[in-house]
């Protein structure tokens, strides 16, 4: 249907230095798939913060949570020195919005393994957002000694575990019936050898949402301890497919997957909730090359594309991804991308054009 009442509008917060830049690039890209599609700008970020005292206005979440289905969030700058009053509005998004979920792909033709070997890679690392250690329960205490001993609470839950795997196991059956072998592969990181109590509920409850589910045959399952699991993903890229993991081993795997994408400029990821989902590209906010209109909008581009899909829009989001691609491939690309030399702007007008051709 083209009835511009049924689409679902879209929150932009561009953010801060190159969000500026790669949000209006991919405006541009969901004007275009979406005719019509409501867009509404919205403010947060360091800049807002300097501007009106918050990071992320009550105003910007309120209209997130009562007029949005999805949003786009270009990058924030963290200040170098800690600045009272000021906490991370991608951070606090998370939450307010429950997004429990950060899922981040990774696709590279040329993705090389550790034998030299062009094997490339087309993967997705879903995290787990909301807990882990990063529940953030430090304390410091003093040993017998007289010196500094400092603990940190782990937390993870059934809940949490669940449904994390739940979704990891839906992109696992996804990525399965859109292939001509017709299956795919899900790997469960953990580290139960040492800590069999937190990591093994997170094992064991992955491992429950596949039998609930019918152990899908289209679907392999497996499990792999998290150091194993870094070692495999630059050994063997080719070999990893959906991995699903708690909180901190994610937050470095997902970094880890990042490096084999060629340039931070291309990597997309989405937050994904109960019922919103926020596209974001990787990157940050990029001061070094702010302004000069060089930035990559491919991860920007790529976010909105995984937004659209979460949104149920998996035309248009296939549309998206081959367009880029295409562009890719007759090599116009910024220069963080080796032998780029096109603008922000030349490679968003030629993802527009492969689009409409
Ligand atoms: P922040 O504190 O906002 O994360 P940063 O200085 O860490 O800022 P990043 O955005 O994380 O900067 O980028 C790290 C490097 O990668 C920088 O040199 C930056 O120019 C480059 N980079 C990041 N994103 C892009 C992009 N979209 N296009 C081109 N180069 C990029
Ligand atoms: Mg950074």
């Amino acid at each position: 249907s083209t009835s511009t009442s049924s689409l679902p509008t879209i929150g932009l917060i561009p953010g801060d230095g190159i969000g500026h830049e790669v949000i209006p690039a991919a405006r541009r890209i969901l004007e275009t798939v979406l005719p019509g599609i409501p867009l509404v700008d919205l403010d947060a970020g360091f800049a807002t913060f300097e501007r009106t005292g918050k990071a992320l206005p009550p105003s910007t979440v309120q209209v997130l949570r009562d007029q949005c289905q999805g949003a786009l969030f270009g990058a924030v700058s963290s200040p170098i020195h800690k600045v009272a009053g000021y906490s991370s509005p991608i951070v606090q998004l998370r939450k307010e919005l429950d997004l429990y979920a950060n899922v981040r792909p990774v696709v590279n033709k040329k993705a090389f393994n550790a034998s030299g070997e062009q094997v490339g890679c087309d993967l997705v690392i879903v995290r787990e957002n909301t807990e882990c250690l990063y529940v953030k329960q430090e304390r410091l205490e003093t040993d017998a000694n007289g010196e500094s001993i400092a603990f940190a609470t782990r937390q993870i839950s059934q809940r949490a575990s669940r449904r994390i795997t739940e979704t990891a196991l839906r992109l696992a059956q996804q990525r399965a019936a859109s292939r001509s072998s017709g299956t795919s592969l899900l790997t469960v990181v953990h580290k139960s050898n040492v800590l069999s109590v937190t990591d093994g509920l997170f094992r064991e409850t992955a491992r429950a949402v596949f039998a609930a589910a019918g152990s899908p045959s289209a679907v392999k399952i497996e499990d792999q301890l998290v150091d194993s699991m870094v070692y495999r993903l630059f050994r063997a890229p080719d070999s990893v497919d959906v991995v699903v993991a708690p909180n901190l081993y994610g937050d470095i795997l997902s970094d880890a997957a990042a490096a084999l994408a060629g340039s931070l400029g291309l990597v997309p990821s989405a937050n994904v909730g109960p019922s919103f989902v926020m596209g974001e590209p990787v990157h940050g906010s990029a001061p070094d090359i702010a302004g000069k209109g060089v930035a990559n909008p491919v991860a920007a581009i790529r976010s909105a594309g995984m937004l659209l899909a979460h949104l149920g829009y998996a035309d248009e989001a296939q549309r998206i991804d081959r367009a880029v691609e295409e562009v890719m491939t007759r090599g116009i690309a910024t220069p963080d991308v080796p032998g780029g030399r096109a603008s922000t702007n030349d490679v968003t007008s030629a993802v527009v054009a492969a689009l409409q051709a």
